[in-house]
C-alpha cells in the first residue's frame, strides 16, 4: 500500500504518518525529517538547506526528487510507503508518477487532512514550545508564509489527484485518536 498524506503545515501530517508506519508497517518517508538529519550533519548541503527551511521557502524540486527516488527504491519500502511532505509542488508529483510507472507501482490514496488554519498557529506555537523551540520555522511569521507557499505550490497539486480519485478528506481538527481512526477505516474499506 503506498499512501500520500497531505494538508498545510501544523494540519498533523508527521504525527498520523508516524502511526500508520507503525500500525500497518509502511514505510514513512518524510522529505521534512530528511532535510533537517541532513541540516544536523553539519554539511555544507545542510546549511545551505537550513537557510531554505528557516525562511519557510521551498527547496529545489530536483534535491528533493532524488532524495524520494533513492528511499522509494529501498527495500524497506518494498511493502509500501507514506509520503509525508512530499510532493509539493506540481513538478514533484508528474516526477513521482514517472518514478512510480517505470516501477509499475501506483498511489492507493491521497490523504487529505481538512483543517482550519486559525487554529494552525496555536498548534504550531504548542510545538513549539514543547520541542523548545528545536525549529526555526516555528514561529508566527513564518508560518504565514509557509501557508502562503502552500496555497500557491502545493494546493494545485490537489485537483491532479483529484482527477485520478485518489482524494480522501479527513477531518483534521479531531482528536489525534479520532484522526487516526478515521484513516483506518478509509483505509480498511
Ligand atoms: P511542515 O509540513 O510543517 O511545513 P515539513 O517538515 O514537511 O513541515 O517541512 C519543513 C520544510 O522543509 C519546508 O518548509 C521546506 O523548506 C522543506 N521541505 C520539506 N519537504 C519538501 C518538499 N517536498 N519540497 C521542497 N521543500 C520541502
Amino acid at each position: 500500500m503506498n499512501l500520500i498524506i497531505f494538508g498545510p503545515p501544523g494540519a498533523g501530517k508527521g504525527t498520523q504518518a508516524a502511526l500508520i508506519q507503525k500500525n500497518y508497517r509502511i514505510k514513512q518517508l518524510s522529505t521534512g525529517d530528511m532535510l533537517r538529519a541532513e541540516v544536523a550533519s553539519g554539511s555544507d548541503l545542510g546549511n545551505r538547506l537550513k537557510a531554505i527551511m528557516d525562511a519557510g521557502e521551498l527547496v529545489s524540486d530536483e534535491i528533493i526528487i532524488e532524495l524520494i527516488a533513492n528511499c522509494i527504491a529501498e527495500p524497506e519500502c518494498e511493502k509500501g510507503f507514506i509520503l509525508d511532505g512530499f510532493p509539493r509542488t506540481v513538478a514533484q508529483a508528474k516526477a513521482l508518477d514517472n518514478m512510480l510507472n517505470h516501477m509499475k507501482r501506483q498511489i492507493d490514496h491521497v490523504i487529505v487532512l481538512k483543517v482550519d488554519e486559525e487554529a494552525l498557529i496555536d498548534r504550531i506555537k504548542s510545538r513549539a514550545a514543547e520541542t523548545g523551540g528545536a525549529r526555526a520555522d516555528d514561529n508566527a511569521e513564518t508560518l504565514k508564509h509557509r501557508l502562503k507557499v502552500y496555497h500557491d505550490q502545493t494546493a494545485p497539486i490537489l485537483p491532479y489527484y483529484e482527477e485520478q480519485k485518489l482524494l480522501r478528506n479527513i477531518d483534521g481538527m479531531q482528536p489525534i485518536d479520532e484522526v487516526t481512526k478515521e484513516i483506518e477505516a478509509l483505509l480498511k474499506a
